[in-house]
């Protein structure tokens, strides 16, 4: 599911590929991505333009356009964006697909349709419609915008970071690492942490999503690239802590499948 990390992927994709080139053709393959809006209505707006500009908040991306308005895009839990040379070989589930000038495509591929990709006036109005946080790498969320953020929730640690109105960017599988190296218990409340504690947590939620962001998250064969000691790659069936290999527990936290060490985390 795509993350702060992976959706930083998608925007390098889009700035590299497909920054200041007209956009030739538009293809809507399947226009229940695009909610209210009608595929003719959307393919209008984009033709002929080019995408000046691109910003990440949280997990969304938004494109500005050398006219009016931004294109969003966000990826829900199996969305994505590649760039392909030819039409040719376009990936499965492609919704969306932006011919360029000169050849070359940008794909928006969705397998599970959840996700949503639109045409909004203006991106500072659509991230405080969408009620998003700070983005987590923001340098003008430091810790102690972190600890204003925290005070007075009394909720689960793991539901907090994954809270986008808190904190935006942060999903299921990031949290779990943020909370493995923090050795912090998924089921914690914010509220019981100590300053060290949720220091602690704060510096691991930056380092971690750059580091995620290094090692090409988003891309293939990435979870082989994060660094020794990393819960990721043993976040399935039957894995184990990559410090004390103990079994990981496995358990429900807010509906999602949280993996935690029994032992290192308290
Ligand atoms: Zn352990």
């Amino acid at each position: 599911m795509p993350e702060l990390p992976d959706v930083e992927h998608f925007k390098r994709v889009l700035v590299q590929n497909g920054l200041d080139r007209i956009i030739k053709s538009v293809v809507v393959k399947d226009a229940r991505i695009l909610g209210e809006v009608s595929a003719e209505a959307f393919t209008a707006h984009l033709r002929g333009r080019r995408l000046v500009a691109v910003r990440r908040h949280g997990k969304h991306l938004l494109a500005k356009l050398d006219a009016d308005g931004w294109l969003t895009l966000h990826f829900g839990l199996s969305g994505a964006l590649e760039f392909i040379q030819s039409r040719d070989v376009e990936p499965p589930f492609t919704r969306v697909r932006l011919d360029l000038i000169d050849d070359g495509s940008l794909a928006y591929t969705n397998k599970r349709m959840l996700g949503r990709v639109g045409i909004v006036e203006d991106a500072a109005s659509f991230i405080a419609g969408e009620k998003l946080g700070p983005d987590a790498l923001d340098p003008a969320f430091d810790f102690p915008a972190f600890q204003a953020a925290a005070e007075g929730v009394k909720r689960d640690v793991k539901s907090v970071l994954m809270d986008q109105e808190i904190i935006a960017g942060i999903g299921n599988i990031y949290s779990d690492e943020i909370l493995f190296q923090a050795r912090i218990a998924p089921t914690t409340g914010i509220a019981k942490l100590s300053p060290a504690q949720l220091k602690q947590l704060f510096l691991e939620t930056r380092k971690i999503l750059k580091t995620a962001i290094e090692c090409g998250a988003g891309s293939e064969q990435f979870v082989e690239r994060m660094p020794r000691g990393s819960l990721l790659p043993e976040r399935k069936k039957g894995g184990h802590c990559p410090r004390c290999r103990s079994p990981l527990k496995i358990f429900k936290v807010g509906g999602r499948t949280a993996y935690c060490c029994p032992r290192c985390q308290s």
